[in-house]
């Protein structure tokens, strides 16, 4: 922890890079990934302060849209799309996903109910080669699931129609820091 703090402790000393982003934000784009360490949107995109709205969660899972129950989840995506208008909606999924391979293992959460029941938004339970440490066809399955739950977002749907929205389905490698992209054209992962 100390070495974070320490860095923390000299980050502000170039106040003049910051204070731009006093008057607002306008990022071009949604980024939704898993909460794991080892991705690092910034340093994948290059982006700079300002420039990505983000979502984390545990599998990059986004949860069914359900109007009568608020989510996190719901709530950011919402806020991107209507209030601060992102073109492009990023969801990426990482190679060696903890997450993605307990469900494509099947493994036993009982000790960790609430990732147990956060896990059960994954539907459907992505299929793979339970013996691959990168998860690489699950994940990337899974993925392509969540462009589909969030195309059932009546917001989201609704900008798609007019053609005011984009969404990417992305697949990082942890280990090499390549990313692939969904090629529609030919249903699979791609070199950007
Ligand atoms: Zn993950």
């Amino acid at each position: 922890m100390q070495p974070l703090i320490d860095n923390a402790r000299t980050f502000g000393q170039r106040p003049e890079e910051f204070a731009r982003l006093a008057e607002g934000q306008s990022p071009q784009v949604l980024f939704i990934t898993c909460s794991d360490s080892r991705v690092v949107p910034a340093l994948i995109t290059g982006a700079r302060p300002g420039e990505l709205f983000e979502l984390r969660t545990a599998g990059n899972i986004v949860p069914p849209y359900a109007s009568e129950h608020p989510t996190s989840e719901a709530a950011t995506i919402e806020y991107a799309v209507e209030v601060l208008g992102v073109r492009d909606i990023v969801v990426c999924g990482h190679s060696h996903c903890g997450a993605v391979g307990a469900l494509v293992r099947g493994d036993d959460l009982t000790a960790v109910p609430a990732v147990r029941d956060w896990l059960t938004n994954a539907t459907p339970r992505p299929a793979g080669a339970v013996e691959d440490p990168c998860v690489a066809e699950g994940v990337q399955s899974h993925v392509l699931a969540q462009v589909l739950r969030l195309r059932s977002y009546p917001f989201i749907d609704k900008k798609l129609t007019e053609g005011q929205l984009n969404i990417h389905a992305w697949y990082y490698e942890v280990h090499t820091g390549s990313v692939l992209t969904h090629d529609v054209s030919s249903d699979a992962f791609r070199a950007l």
